[in-house]
């Protein structure tokens, strides 16, 4: 799409950002008294989404407020509910949530999707290629992603618990470049700004050391579970995946659009790009599960930066899982590469050989063409 003019001469801090996953608390969304989502504040964010896509920016949207919405319609409105009860609210006010982000980016004439996540689903395995690929494929088709936890169905013990953890994670899966946590503070202080006279906003960090850590203090009371505490760990597992994350004033109108322009916030500034970040994870902090033997065919090709295909696939070695970390070995048994596997090594052995125009026919499915995409595979150099 063209840029409009005023806009491309306007283009500011998030110019840069390919793509970017913006995390709004219930705080900022849900009127806290009456329970009702603030639809001008919403509708102004709307906008700002519209303009970074006009510019070229992929925009994922973690929302918060399923909760804090449904406990009206509920009638619990008690002081603290119980897990089973905040999963009751989380069932009913998700609906809405939903549908308040379609009514308003439909202004657009943007499709939103909705996905619900646990832990299990961004981990690093398995259900995190299925995660990664279904995000993917909707940034692809111009829509935009809203996520949210899957709280009905989350245990105590399996949570993410906050949207700061679930959007830096979910920037990490699919390897976004900016994160920004919108909240009711401009950054990260050298100490509750609220309490502390003199302190004093960081407009800069490189990493989170633990004299960062301690200017966080405690997590706040209230339905919210965020607080400074959670945007740290936010901070540390994006920057570790190679992305930049701000700590951002949520509480105006056109957040993103002031953010954009320069506006005063906290930027986390990683040392490598997201891809590098990525295989270097692969590279050095799975322990690989089993084997995949190439032929020199393959290893040509996997060296030129291909995907492994199955037509170059010699045999496997020791039973793996879908989303595990194999290393894939050459006819000599030298290793030349390790990468996710998208099919287990019982699938892998069947469609060894053949073209991947021929896996569904073999496997009664249609799973992906390439058993290690290039994006999931680090070649040793
Ligand atoms: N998933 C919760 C909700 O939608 C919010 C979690 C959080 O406060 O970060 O209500």
């Amino acid at each position: 799409m063209n840029r409009a003019p005023a806009e491309a001469a306007a283009a500011g801090v998030l110019a840069g950002a390919k793509r970017l996953v913006i995390k709004i608390g219930s705080a900022l969304l849900v009127d806290e008294t009456s329970g009702a989502i603030r639809r001008d504040w919403l509708d102004g964010l709307a906008d700002d989404v519209a303009m970074l896509r006009r510019r070229g920016s992929d925009v994922l949207i973690v929302s918060s407020g399923a909760i804090a919405v449904g406990r009206r319609h509920l009638g619990l409105t008690g002081k603290a509910p119980k897990l089973e009860e905040k999963q009751a609210a989380a069932a009913t006010g998700q609906i809405r949530l939903a549908h308040a982000w379609q009514e308003t980016l439909a202004r657009h004439d943007i499709t939103v999707a909705q996905i619900l996540l646990t832990p299990e689903d961004t981990e690093q395995r398995r259900r995190h290629l299925n995660a990664r690929s279904t995000i993917a494929q909707l940034l692809r088709l111009g829509a935009v992603p809203v996520i949210n936890e899957n709280d009905t169905v989350a245990t105590d013990e399996i949570r993410f618990g906050d949207n700061d953890r679930l959007a830096a994670r979910v920037a990490q899966m699919i390897s976004a470049d900016t994160l920004v946590l919108l909240s009711d503070i401009d950054g990260l202080y050298t100490a509750d700004p609220r309490r502390a006279e003199g302190a004093r906003r960081i407009d800069e960090v490189r990493e989170v050391t633990p004299e960062i850590e301690a200017m966080a203090g405690e997590a706040p009371p209230g339905y919210s579970s965020g607080g400074m505490v959670t945007k740290l760990a936010a901070a540390k597992i994006a920057l570790g995946a190679g992305c930049r994350m701000a700590i951002a004033l949520g509480k105006r109108p056109h957040p993103l659009a002031a953010l954009d322009q320069g506006a005063a916030c906290t930027w986390f500034l990683p040392s490598a790009a997201p891809q590098t970040a990525r295989k270097r994870w692969i590279a050095g902090h799975l322990k690989p599960v089993g084997a995949i033997i190439v032929d020199a065919g393959a290893i040509a090709a996997l060296t030129k930066g291909k995907s492994l295909l199955p037509a170059g696939i010699a045999g496997v070695e020791r039973a793996f899982e879908r989303g595990d970390l194999v290393v894939v070995k050459g006819p000599d048994g030298k290793e030349v590469a390790r990468g996710l596997s998208a099919y287990s090594s019982t699938d892998v052995d069947r469609i060894k050989g053949h073209k991947s125009g021929e896996i569904a026919q073999i496997l009664g499915y249609r799973g992906r063409d390439e058993v290690i995409h290039r994006d999931d595979l680090v070649v040793k150099g």
